[in-house]
């Protein structure tokens, strides 16, 4: 029997990048064939970063993972991953309070297509608490967030709010 590749699609809005992210990318790149990280378009109205800087963002930061690579989507999720022929999607769990919302999601995309399956990765235990979110909103109020975002994404981001 031949081995399947297996190829995997991490969607999200990464608005921006954070090292949270990046964590799963280099996780997710160690046991797949292949990562697809795929931004979602029009997910959030006001979004701090278009998604053309979003994945500008994604490639620097993981330019060092070959079987890494970055592109976005708009409609159903599972109708994307049939097209990039992903049999895996790949999502991060932080907390607990993480599980409800992607346990119906996956729920759901299984629905929507049961020859896909969801993945679950926790990233590193210094990560837990990081979201895209709260990087925004410390940033806006001044604050420092070196170490939680990629220095490039840093630099971006005082750019962004100066
Ligand atoms: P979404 O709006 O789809 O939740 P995000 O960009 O916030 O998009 O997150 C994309 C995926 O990455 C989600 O599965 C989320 O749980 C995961 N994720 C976000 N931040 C972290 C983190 N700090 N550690 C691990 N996974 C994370």
């Amino acid at each position: 029997m031949v081995a399947q590749r297996v190829v995997a699609v991490y969607p999200g809005s990464f608005d921006p990048i954070t090292n949270g992210h990046l964590d799963l990318i280099e996780r997710g790149s160690k046991i797949f064939d292949e990562l697809i990280v795929a931004v979602l378009r029009n997910a959030e109205k006001d979004p701090l970063f278009t998604v053309e800087e979003r994945m500008e963002m994604l490639r620097e930061a993981s330019q060092h993972c070959p079987n890494v690579s970055v592109d976005s989507f708009a409609g159903l999720l599972v109708d994307y991953a049939v097209r990039r022929q992903a049999r895996v999607i790949l999502r991060g769990i932080r907390a607990v309070s993480d599980f409800e919302n992607e346990m119906t999601m996956a729920l759901m995309n299984r629905k929507l297509d049961a020859n896909i399956e969801t993945v679950y990765m926790m990233p590193s235990v210094s990560y837990t608490f990081l979201s895209s979110r709260l990087v925004r909103e410390v940033v806006r109020l001044g604050g420092d967030v070196r170490g939680l975002v990629p220095p490039l994404v840093e630099a971006r981001l005082r750019a962004k709010v100066a």
